[in-house]
């Protein structure tokens, strides 16, 4: 076979065999279905030898570039010892580690991890110990929970439930468990000259009102600490989790934090929730923690709930489990992310990167047909004043169409286009990143 059939045969194949993520397969007539054979760096290579940087770290869970040398060779070195072993009656190093490294970066608050694989099994798993904790707690009303407007969980059944992204539901809506909703956050929603913390302030207010009513038979509240990513990159004042801890407190309810996607350094800290100095109860981790390399996720919670499940009766424990839970090759390759971190002042030089970023973007912050220009450390995200868009429901494809003309990765959701790189991207880089962004979108919306 010539090894350009070979090359068109893996998008024709893939059309036929594969049933691609959170897509319309039909739009695929005209929109190209792209095979990357290779990558490196903040960098993929197509089949068509075409190089693409990634913008958006492979749907936010790359951090440290592709075919990271020490990823490779931490996964490397521990598939010589051991690929796979179950997790009930038997441990290994990896988790060992993994769990422990964990609790100290939450200085022990959260001490004690519970593995799965995919986010929204994280988020399960926290939605399910937090009820199951309140039956130990002789309060089984206590099963609502409370999640926020545009939030975004994941899309298992449980997880959707507390998801409020409309296109996402639609279809399943019959099928979730009824939640309630407060309002968000979003600094977006600021009235009259409000500040983001006097949104954070009324949104709060407006929790309380729901939880003051509502808290006995309420198990926990989930938000995504500091951006509703999903939601269109909707960033709020970390003082809205410092008032949420408040309230969680008084009403005797479970706060519950999504660092699926602004975990693992995003937002600037290792966990977003310290930008507010507080710990929820649960913390789910995924996407970033294993470097954007094997599927691994993580529900972290406290000594408190932790002891209640720990009693003779084998139904009283939490019995949950996912076959490839605490997989060891995905462990060692979050130990080997935890390490970089370590070794080469991770946070510290994202400081940098994020100053480049901004700077890459600058342009779009005096364009006048741009509002909601916002950062929060390695993501960066902007609006498109709606009255611009020839077609809004195209302009996300058309721009992630324009954009790999320009040789970069983005995906808009909506009206916002947003950038979140892998933690690699050279100051050059950087700025072919915004230029590239640029002239895609002059592109579209000329
Ligand atoms: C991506 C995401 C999830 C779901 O993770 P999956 O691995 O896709 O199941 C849950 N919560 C947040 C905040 C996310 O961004």
């Amino acid at each position: 076979m010539s090894s350009n059939l070979n090359q068109m045969n893996w998008v024709s194949r893939s059309l036929s065999a594969v049933w691609h993520p959170c897509t319309q397969m039909k739009q695929h007539e005209s929109l190209p279905l792209i095979a990357i054979t290779k990558g490196k760096g903040a960098w993929l290579y197509d089949d068509q030898g075409r190089v693409i940087l990634d913008g958006i770290s492979s749907w936010w869970t790359n951090l440290f570039g592709h075919a990271n040398p020490r990823i490779n060779q931490a996964i490397c070195e521990q598939l010589e010892k051991i690929e796979h072993v179950m997790l009930a009656g038997f441990t290994h190093p990896p988790v060992v580690q993994l769990s422990e490294k964990l609790s100290a970066l939450t200085q022990g608050n959260l001490g004690h991890a519970f593995y799965a694989s995919d986010g929204a099994s994280a988020v399960e798993i926290a939605l399910k110990m937090s009820h199951h904790y309140w039956r130990h707690q002789n309060k089984p009303a206590k099963k609502k929970f409370v999640c926020l407007h545009n939030g975004y969980h994941g899309e298992t059944l449980g997880a959707l439930a507390v998801t409020d992204v409309a296109i996402f539901r639609e279809a399943y809506g019959s099928l979730l468990q009824e939640v309630l909703t407060a309002p968000s956050p979003d600094a977006r929603l600021a009235q009259d000259g409000e500040t983001a913390e006097d949104v954070a302030k009324r949104a709060a207010t407006d929790l309380e009102t729901i939880l003051s009513k509502e808290h006995q038979n309420i198990a926990a509240i989930i938000v995504e600490p500091l951006i509703q990513c999903a939601g269109q990159m909707a960033m709020y004042s970390p003082a809205y989790l410092r008032q949420l801890r408040v309230l969680c407190d008084r009403y005797e309810i479970h706060l519950i934090a999504d660092e699926i996607a602004v975990g693992c350094g995003r937002t600037g800290k290792f966990f977003a929730c310290e930008h507010a100095g507080i710990w929820p109860d649960f913390l789910t981790l995924s996407k970033g923690i294993s470097g954007g390399y094997l599927p691994l996720s993580i529900c972290l919670t406290t000594d408190t709930i932790y002891r209640a499940f720990y009693q003779d009766q084998t139904k009283h424990g939490f019995l949950h489990s996912h076959s490839y839970t605490g997989n060891p090759l995905a462990c060692a390759a979050a130990l080997a992310c935890l390490e970089i971190f370590e070794t080469d002042n991770v946070l510290e030089k994202n400081i940098e990167r994020s100053k480049d970023l901004a700077n890459a973007f600058a342009w779009a912050k005096i364009d006048p047909r741009i509002e909601h220009w916002r950062q929060q450390g390695m993501i960066l995200a902007f609006d498109v004043r709606t009255g611009y868009l020839k077609n809004p429901n195209t302009f996300p494809r058309e721009m992630f169409s324009a954009s790999l003309q320009e040789g970069v990765l983005i995906r808009p959701i909506g009206n916002t286009i947003y950038v979140m790189p892998p933690y690699v991207l050279s100051t050059n880089e950087t700025i072919e990143l915004g230029q590239a962004v640029q002239r895609a979108l002059e592109q579209v919306l000329a």
